[in-house]
């Protein structure tokens, strides 16, 4: 029997459908990512939502993607993002499963 094929992260965001809020419910505290030797965040989430700006010295948020996993709540390492459900009508929703 031969292996399935794995999904690339895009393809199984696809299977996802957002309704993203006008303004972002996850806040990472920008002077704790700066100060972050592990910036976590960058490698957790399974949604990719966090990217450590190099440049512009700070944490990106494309929170249109969120799962509302909660994970970044406790894995955040100084436990710094402050984290809302988005409001009603707005975020995730699961098309398969
Ligand atoms: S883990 Fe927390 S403090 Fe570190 S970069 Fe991510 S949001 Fe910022
Ligand atoms: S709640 Fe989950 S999916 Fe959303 S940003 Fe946090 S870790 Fe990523």
């Amino acid at each position: 029997m031969s292996a399935q094929p794995q999904s690339t992260i895009e393809e199984k965001l696809f299977t996802v459908k957002y309704k993203p809020g006008p303004s972002s419910h996850l806040i990472p505290d920008q002077n704790d990512c700066q100060r972050c030797p592990t910036k976590a965040c960058n490698f957790f989430c399974p949604a990719n939502v966090y990217e450590w700006d190099a440049r512009q010295q700070k944490t990106l948020v494309a929170y249109e993607n969120c799962f509302e996993c909660g994970a970044c709540r406790l894995g955040c390492t100084y436990q710094s993002i402050e984290w809302f459900y988005p409001d009603d009508g707005h975020g995730v929703t699961f098309k398969l499963g």
